[in-house]
């Protein structure tokens, strides 16, 4: 059973991925050498809470901290710590809020100072595989067509797809159904229905595809130690084209300025 949203249901979630566009902006902010992933969990979750919004993450299966905090080889659930980061790292910040019982759900991965032309490509090509998949987000389409569309586009720049973590829908639960993988077949999958709202999140490694999960219970990484990527939008399916609900605008005026 699919959830579809209301125009007005899909507004709330409208707002509560609008104050995780905001959080990950403020990441953008202070994000640099020397700070600690827990700094900016504890910024992070300051300013959800003084935008009247609750933490999404926080107590969700016992996941102890606001942020999601995935250093270089780590893809995804990196918990916070005193790990200072250092030049030429990079760090995906997957952040989730609640605001009138809705969630919002989006991730970011960002450069730390400087970093090589091959982590650069990483980002670049995992963001775009994002950017392809959420374009088939429109009503008549499958599943599988976004998940095609993003493992063309990753695989295009020579990467591979994390096959054991997926997208998924969102609303009144973080994880509602339909799964969205990013990979598989074009016309296979769920129908997509006016309403649906997912979050699409690629997880690009930039070696091979397999992944471990750590002692701590969550953080996943690399099997071969070589950096991966993750972005994350929350969309709602509309009629003719996508309504992304998620935006880096922010970060890109944050990290454009000099
Ligand atoms: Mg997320
Ligand atoms: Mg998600």
């Amino acid at each position: 059973m699919l959830h579809l949203k209301t125009a007005e249901q899909i507004e709330l979630l409208r707002a509560s991925n609008m104050l995780v566009s905001m959080t990950l902006a403020e990441m953008a902010k202070i994000i640099r050498p020397g700070i600690s992933t827990l700094k900016l969990d504890e910024i992070a979750e300051e300013f959800i809470r003084d935008h009247k919004a609750v933490p999404g993450f926080k107590g969700y299966n016992n996941f102890p901290n606001t942020l999601c905090t995935s250093v270089n080889d780590e893809v995804v659930h990196g918990i916070p710590s005193d790990y200072m980061l250092h030049e030429g790292d990079i760090i995906s910040i997957d952040c989730g809020v609640i605001i009138n019982g809705f969630y919002g759900d989006s991730a970011f991965t960002f450069p730390v100072g400087e970093i090589s032309k091959e982590k650069k490509r990483l980002l670049d090509y995992t963001r775009e595989s994002l950017e392809e998949g959420v374009k088939q987000a429109i009503k008549g389409n499958r599943v599988g067509d976004i998940s095609w569309a993003v493992q063309n586009k990753a695989e295009s720049g020579g990467y591979s797809v994390v096959r054991e973590l997926v997208g998924h829908g969102l609303g009144k639960n973080l994880h509602e159904p339909p799964e969205v993988p990013n990979y598989g077949k074009r016309g296979r999958g769920s129908k997509l229905k006016e309403g649906l709202v997912i979050c699409i999140e690629p997880m690009i490694n930039m070696g091979v595809r397999s992944v471990k999960q750590m002692q701590d219970g969550w953080t996943v990484k690399t099997i071969d130690g070589k950096p991966s990527a993750h972005f994350e939008y929350a969309v709602a399916v509309g009629k003719n084209e996508v309504d992304v609900l998620t935006t880096y605008k922010y970060i890109d005026e944050e990290m454009n300025k000099i």
